[in-house]
């Protein structure tokens, strides 16, 4: 449900977060949205009649009416999580210590099958609670729908709509079943190992019928949902499947999100099963017409040079997700090389299962500290870059750009308030670098997604947070129950992917991107 079309909400005096303006002491402004856009931000003595009536019309308790003080409150643009996954949000906390394939075996929809309406709907309100509570307003949620059906998808976008968060829901697809390691298995698998790590192949057709039935189904789309494409990754798609989403991008002018070179294994892949492209999954993207303006891909840590040119050229973008990178232990991606080629750079959290958390400020602080220890002279990310990142960056990553991602007049109202009380502000001496350098999350105050308040003083206003309790402790039990019985399923496989994985990292291949691969 979105605001009144005159609803009108006066934000006064609270400092503004503006990319061009002064990012470390940002200047007092005061906010006017009206319905669902940013009317004007102004001077606190400009426009004061408009300012003084508003103020009257809230006093009177007209209903349509509000004046929020942002005295000692900092307003800063609604942060975009540009790569996230709501499947496995009930997994935080349950994995570490894994390699990528290891951890894919207790994570993946596929190995958990169907699961009931109650736990749909709780895991993806939690995701998005958690990402609100955060001062995220867009989720891009790359989602494999198990089994892939209305009711399914349904029930995720109602929760969506619930909690009120603004969605780039994208229905993820495969037709290749084999696991990107699969060349480094031992051969000569027990059949029992082989079922496992086997998979199902997929059907082309009927995934992009699927997909594109629910474009013309769900016509007009609610206010904040938006649909994107997502081929899970290259090299688990075939060839038609890959060229049938570049013209539903194309048809339907959708962005296109897919996994390219988040493990090791995808490099390996590359190179040895698309000759015919160079070795090179970027380049295989580009003959099928796939690495365009509305492209972007998640990960790409391991990208070459010459990748990162083809990514820039084609005005692509990456999806930076440190935390995820680093907890299955893939590495770091080349995030210099990728500033200094100018690719656009959006930032994710990835799954619950190897982040544990939605929080970009976890993932702005990582990505400047990563950058800063890539080398030993100055290299220009700056505390402002991640929040670019985190904003208009996912703005444009998420097909949104220029309406998300700044707060300024004729914008969408995402709109994220920090309380510049909170200790991590004292002494307040820069917006933009204690905001990532000394945010936790802690100081988001208030959220407003399309000019509704949806986070009110800390407290969620759509979500009874204590009745909600009660439902994910029921849901729980059964999550629980299958989650020990996956264990024992998926444990026969768990020395032959660790083995594949020492394959792995015996082979011969650059670029390194482990922390400890410097010399
Ligand atoms: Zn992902």
């Amino acid at each position: 449900m979105s605001p009144p079309a005159d609803q009108v909400t006066l934000i006064r005096g609270a400092r503004v977060y503006d990319r061009a303006l002064d990012v470390h002491k940002p200047p007092v402004r005061d906010v006017i949205v009206e319905g669902s856009r940013i009317a004007s931000v102004t001077l606190p003595d400009e426009s004061a009649d408009r300012k003084t009536r508003i103020a009257e019309a809230a006093r009177r308790n007209e209903s349509n009416v509000r004046v929020i003080d942002g005295t000692g409150k900092l307003v800063i643009p609604g942060l975009v999580n540009a790569h996230y996954h709501s499947y496995d949000v009930l997994a935080k906390g349950r994995l570490e210590d894994m390699p990528f394939d290891v951890w894919a075996l207790h994570s993946q929809p596929a190995y958990w099958g169907k699961r009931s309406k109650a736990e749909l709907r709780a895991r993806t309100l939690l995701g998005a609670m958690e990402c609100l509570r955060h001062g995220i307003t867009t989720i891009q949620d790359m989602n494999s729908l198990v089994p892939q059906d209305e009711e399914t998808l349904d029930i995720i976008l109602a929760a969506y709509a619930e909690v009120g968060v603004r969605v780039v829901f994208s229905i993820a697809v495969r037709d290749i079943a084999a696991l990107d390691i699969a060349p480094f298995l031992p051969r000569d698998l027990p059949p029992q190992v082989a079922a496992i790590v086997g998979g199902k192949p997929g059907d082309a057709q009927a995934d992009l019928a699927f997909v594109e039935a629910q474009i013309k189904r769900i016509d007009p789309l609610p206010p904040r949902l938006h649909w994107a494409l997502s081929p899970s990754g290259p090299q688990r798609c075939s060839t038609p499947l890959l060229e049938g989403i570049a013209g539903l991008s194309e048809r339907y002018r959708l962005p296109v999100f897919t996994h390219v070179y988040e493990t090791r294994a995808q490099l390996a892949k590359a190179r040895s099963h698309y000759p015919g492209h160079g070795g090179s999954l970027v380049r295989y993207m580009a003959d099928l017409g796939l690495l365009t303006a509305r492209t972007t891909i998640a990960h790409s840590v391991y990208i070459t040079d010459a990748e990162i040119a083809d990514v820039a050229r084609a005005g692509a973008g990456v999806v930076h997700n440190p935390l995820s990178n680093l907890k299955l232990k893939n590495g770091v991606a080349p995030l210099l090389d990728l500033k200094r080629a100018g690719v656009n750079l959006a930032l994710g959290c990835d799954n619950c299962s190897c982040s544990d958390c939605q929080n970009l400020f976890q993932a702005m602080k990582l990505y400047t500290l990563l950058a800063a220890g890539m080398d030993a002279e100055p290299t220009g990310v700056l505390a402002q870059d991640a929040l670019a990142a985190a904003t208009t960056g996912g703005a444009r990553a998420v097909g949104l750009a220029g309406m998300i991602g700044d707060v300024r007049p004729g914008m969408l109202a995402d709109l994220t308030l920090i309380d510049l009380s909170d200790l991590a502000y004292l002494p307040f001496n820069s917006a933009a670098r204690q905001l990532v350098f000394a945010e936790t999350g802690r100081a988001v105050h208030t959220v407003m997604v399309d000019g509704e308040l949806v986070l009110e003083d800390g407290r969620l206003t759509r979500i009874d947070e204590h009745a909600f309790r009660h439902e994910l402790e029921e849901v729980m039990q059964a999550v629980d129950r299958d989650y020990a019985q996956l264990v024992a399923r998926q444990a026969p496989a768990i020395a032959f992917l660790l083995e594949a994985n020492h394959n792995l990292t015996q082979a011969k291949l650059g670029p390194h991107r482990l922390v400890s691969e410097g010399e």
